[in-house]
């Protein structure tokens, strides 16, 4: 069966690219290598056909896409807190590009014959203002009106809306939640995770700093987990789609992560709180009982041995760099 995988090149499109070879699928990778080249595919272990597209351009993404059965479709402007919402231009790059990548990418797969879809929606479509309070948890009813996370959520929502009008194939919308894990971005689009880690492995030349007081909670999700749940939900895509949360099921704060990676780290390191720094909303977390139920899928890596995994990912990376 041929698969492609859209945003193939990006974090958790190179882990499933991965995973899909290891299950001896024949894989395409399309991607513009906008997020910036910053790890080399072959070194990864990763050796199949790349399709180097900018989604944004549909002759291309139709050509691109011919010969499919499968796609998962990753692509995306995504982005840190700092970085997505940091500025009008930002917000309004991230609705536009990516209503033209969803928009593209669905023609092209109703064009090409595609029989199976997975989208990569996220937990930004769900109510920003439900999001001030501890311990929010969604489940996907949760959706019951729409005031989405800025131009990134709204394109996610317009994403899934576009979807929902769709027939003529199976189709599975992938709710993520904060995933975390080999591969993730060290730039500016680096997310919690990520960035902490490095500030963990370059301390003391680099102050341990947490953005905000560490009192917000976010569901982190191992990308193996996630990768295995998107395999899922392509074999139980439906015509009418498949919506599903994707996340751990756990709130963590964030001081408690960041006390984690100190701990990982080895170093008595000073952890400093930035309360003047953007945070985001302040609680979301996974109702997964969905998941459990329509998937039989559950998380299989714990905190700390996926913040253990990224750890050693990242000392890694940062030697070559
Ligand atoms: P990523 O930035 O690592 O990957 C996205 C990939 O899309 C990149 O490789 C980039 O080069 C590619 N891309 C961007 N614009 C393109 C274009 N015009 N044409 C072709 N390729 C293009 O991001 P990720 O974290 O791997 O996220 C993958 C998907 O999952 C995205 O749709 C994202 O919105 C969704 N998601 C991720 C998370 C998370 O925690 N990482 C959470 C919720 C949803």
């Amino acid at each position: 069966m041929k698969t492609a995988v859209t945003g193939g090149a990006g974090f958790i499109g190179s882990n499933l690219v991965k995973k899909l070879l290891n299950k001896g699928h024949v894989v395409v990778i399309i991607d513009d290598f906008s997020r910036g080249n910053e790890f080399n595919l072959h070194d990864l272990g990763i050796d199949t056909e790349i399709r180097r597209i900018d989604l944004r351009n549909y002759e291309s993404t139709l050509k691109s896409i011919k010969g499919a059965e499968v796609v998962f479709h990753l692509a995306a402007r995504v982005g840190s807190i700092d970085y997505l919402h940091g500025s009008k231009w930002n917000e309004l790059e991230a609705l536009q590009s990516n209503l033209i990548i969803d928009a593209n990418v669905f023609r092209a797969c109703l064009g090409n014959g595609v029989k199976k879809l997975v989208y990569a929606s996220s937990v930004a479509v769900y109510p920003i203002e439900n999001q001030d309070k501890a311990e929010t948890t969604f489940s996907e009813d949760s959706l019951d009106h729409y005031n989405p996370e800025g131009g990134y959520g709204w394109s996610k929502l317009m994403g899934e809306i576009q979807l929902a009008w769709t027939e003529g194939l199976d189709i599975g919308i992938a709710r993520i939640f904060n995933i975390y894990g080999e591969n993730g971005a060290l730039g500016k689009s680096s997310h919690v995770v990520t960035s902490l880690i490095r500030k963990a492995i370059l301390y003391p030349q680099e102050k341990y700093i947490v953005w905000g007081n560490g009192q917000q909670t976010r569901d982190f999700l191992y990308v193996g987990d996630c990768v295995e749940a998107l395999i899922k939900m392509q074999e139980k895509s439906t015509k009418e789609p498949l919506i599903i949360n994707i996340g751990s099921d756990r709130a963590v704060k964030i001081s408690t992560l960041a006390e984690n990676i100190a701990r990982i780290s080895g170093r008595n390191m000073e952890i400093i709180y930035d309360p003047s720094k953007p945070t985001g909303p302040f609680s979301r977390t996974s109702d997964n009982r969905q998941a459990r139920a329509l998937l039989d899928w559950e998380p299989k890596v714990s905190l700390d041995e996926g913040l253990r995994r990224t750890y050693k990912w990242e000392e890694r990376r940062l030697k070559v760099q």
